[in-house]
Formats: C-alpha cells, sequence, structure tokens
C-alpha cells in the first residue's frame, strides 16, 4: 500500500481498495484527514518530543479533554495499547500494596481475551496461540466470558482486579452479554477489587458510545485506550480515579515517550473532530445500519454465514466453520475490500468511523458478491 485518503487505499499497482478495517480499528478518521494532518505537522514543527521532565500544553489539554469526556480524574499516557494494560496492572498492584494488602495480586480475566503482547498483558490475554511458548505467565486466573457465577467463584481475597473488554475484539467480536458488565461492577465492589475496563478497541466513539462501558452505564476503576485514540498515531492511555492516582507516584512509572506533545496533538485532533463531526452518534446509527445489512447477507448466504454480532461500527459476519477464512480474505482483497479476521471464525468490519455511507455501501455490494461467488 502506498496512498490513503478518507476510506480509500491505493497500493504500488495503483489499485483502489475500500478500507474496512481502518489498521485495526485505528485510523477512526480515516487516511490525511486535514485536521489531524495539520496538527501533527504544526507540533512536529513547534515541539515534537521533549520527555516527562516539563510539562507541555498538548499533553495538559489531552488529559483534561479525556478526563472531562470520561468522567475519569487522572491520565498516564504510553505508546501502544499493549503499554497501557501494563499501566492498569501495575495499578491494580501498587494500590493494594500501598494499603498494605499486598497479598491481593491475582487478575481475574476472560477465554479469549486479547490485550496485548508484553509479559504483563500477554498472561491476561485468554488465547492459547499467543502465549504458546512464552510461559511460566500470570498469576491470572481466566473464566469464560459472561460467566459471572464463574467470576464469583474465583473472586478470592487474592484477587486485585477484574480486567475485561466490554466487546471482545479480536477474540471474535463478542459483545458483552446483557448484564454482565454491571454485575462485574458489583461483584468487584462487594469483594474490594477493582474493575480494569480495556477499553483500547472499543474507545474513542467505535461502538456508538465513547467510551463501551457507557452503553451499560458501568464506571470502571480505570481504562485502558489506544488504537481510535491516536487516529494513526501510535498513542496508549490509562485514565483512572482520583483514589487510585497516589498508587502511582512519581518515579514508580513512567516512559520516555509517553505523552509526547505530537502523539498528545494527533489524539487531540481526533477528539476534535469525533467531536466536531458528532462521530460518537453516527458510529451508533452507521453501525446499526452496517448490523442490519450483515444481517441481511446471513440470510441470504446460509451456507457461508452463520450469524452477525457486534455493537457500532465494530461488527462481524461469523463464518461457518468449513469455511476457509484466510481464502475469504484474499477474494475479497482482489474484490477491492480490506477486513480482517478475528478469533479465526469472525470477519470483522471496524471502518473509519467517518467513511462515507455511499462507499459503506459500494464495499458491502462487493462483500456481498463474493460471498455468493462461494455459496
Ligand atoms: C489491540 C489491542 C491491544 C494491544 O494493543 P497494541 O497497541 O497492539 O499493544 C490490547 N487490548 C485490546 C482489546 C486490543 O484490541
Amino acid at each position: 500500500m502506498v496512498r490513503g485518503e478518507g476510506s480509500l487505499l491505493w497500493d504500488s499497482q495503483g489499485k483502489r481498495y475500500i478500507d474496512l478495517f481502518a489498521g485495526i480499528a485505528v485510523s477512526c478518521l480515516g487516511y490525511g484527514h486535514p485536521t489531524w494532518v495539520r496538527a501533527v505537522q504544526q507540533q512536529s514543527a513547534q515541539l515534537a518530543h521533549l520527555s516527562n521532565y516539563y510539562f507541555t500544553e498538548p499533553n495538559i489539554r489531552l488529559a483534561a479533554a479525556l478526563c472531562h469526556r470520561t468522567g475519569f480524574d487522572r491520565a498516564f499516557f504510553c505508546n501502544s495499547g499493549t503499554e497501557a494494560i501494563e499501566a492498569l496492572l501495575k495499578l491494580a498492584r501498587r494500590h493494594f500494596f500501598s494499603k498494605g494488602e499486598d497479598s491481593r495480586h491475582t487478575v481475574v480475566a476472560f477465554e479469549r481475551a486479547f490485550h496485548g503482547r508484553t509479559m504483563g498483558a500477554l498472561a491476561a490475554t485468554g488465547q492459547g496461540a499467543y502465549r504458546a511458548g512464552f510461559g511460566p505467565l500470570g498469576p491470572v486466573v481466566h473464566v469464560p466470558y459472561g460467566d459471572l457465577a464463574a467470576v464469583a467463584d474465583k473472586l478470592t481475597p487474592e484477587v486485585a482486579a477484574v480486567l475485561v473488554e466490554p466487546v471482545q475484539g479480536e477474540g471474535g467480536v463478542r459483545p458483552a452479554p446483557p448484564g454482565f458488565l454491571a454485575g462485574l461492577r458489583a461483584l468487584t465492589r462487594e469483594r474490594g477489587a477493582l474493575l480494569l475496563a480495556d477499553e483500547i478497541q472499543t474507545g474513542v466513539g467505535r461502538t456508538g458510545a465513547f467510551l463501551a462501558c457507557e452503553h451499560s452505564n458501568v464506571e470502571a476503576d480505570a481504562v485502558a485506550l489506544a488504537k481510535g485514540l491516536g487516529g494513526g498515531f501510535p498513542i496508549g492511555a490509562m485514565l483512572c480515579r482520583e483514589a487510585l492516582a497516589g498508587a502511582l507516584p512519581p518515579g514508580s512509572h513512567g516512559s520516555t515517550y509517553g505523552g509526547n506533545p505530537l502523539g498528545s496533538a494527533a489524539a487531540l485532533a481526533v477528539l476534535e473532530v469525533v467531536e466536531q463531526e458528532g462521530l460518537v452518534a453516527r458510529a451508533a446509527q452507521l453501525g446499526g445500519k452496517l448490523a442490519s445489512r450483515l444481517s441481511e447477507m446471513v440470510k441470504e448466504h446460509p451456507r457461508v454465514v452463520e450469524s452477525q454480532r457486534g455493537l457500532g461500527l465494530l461488527q462481524a459476519l461469523v463464518l461457518r466453520p468449513e469455511v476457509d477464512g484466510r481464502g475469504l480474505l484474499v477474494a475479497l482483497r482482489e474484490a477491492g475490500i480490506l477486513v480482517t479476521l478475528a478469533g479465526g471464525e469472525a470477519l470483522r468490519f471496524s471502518p473509519a468511523l467517518n467513511i462515507p455511507e455511499a462507499l459503506l455501501d459500494e464495499a458491502l455490494a462487493k462483500v456481498d458478491q463474493v460471498l455468493r461467488g462461494i455459496g
């Protein structure tokens, strides 16, 4: 690929593709959005990096904007999703350490969860394919996603936190069953553990709410953001409540690049465009259309697809087990459509939040054609 514009990409042969995956739910404004480009150009000319020895205005403005938008009180910045998860895990451990409860060191996470590839985040990831060969990892206890009774069973006094994705992304685009997140909130409160939300894939409007936890009226104790936050610039963030802020005093955690003014300016541009163009509401509305179009395809191609699932502009067609998913990706790419597979069996649609509706229609007509061809 050599060039992108909006939700279109061109390869080195000049072939045009409609992008329905946005660099794994990252390029939420599409490619080359003028506000984002201007912000990155201006900030790189003004001051790109400094380290956390000094405050910079873009970073403070970003922390304030995120806290204002979400109701959290504090922000820590890093450069990727997995680093944001490490920050959550370290926050949880050190919180209980500073309260004299250092026997609370375990994390409850979920089967099929994906939290990243550094050792702590990998320990919480609940998929063998990512973990194989890197053990021993932990201590993390994995239970089935959606199973509150299993969580209750594992929530012993050794558990520091429950870590959850409000929609499992890499695990196959599985939205939390009704009542699950609220149940986790109630259980963790009752047992004195923290609730940590991994909104790296779902955050910044993707599911039709700024944070996907808002759909369930659930407020986690801390949340991880990345992917869409930078709109293509690598940045991660952990947001937490004031009560937890003291758990990571100066020097206890940090990052050389974290919070750099260039990344902060890129993320501020994302938040500005999301606000100005009403992209959270658009993700809800266009996501609804996408979902109904995909469920029509389930009826039209029953031999290829089994079901549709998702939330907002994070949607999937679940392929029948006998369908060759990788082969289907290639056929779609040849037809000029870029999507991804999640969890092996889910054809994932995570387009830019501002993809023009006509372009989405054109892409879905092609997806329909390709499915007809193999069905
Ligand atoms: C992508 C992702 C991560 C890891 O983010 P990286 O930036 O690849 O480190 C963690 N959790 C979820 C839910 C993700 O989708």
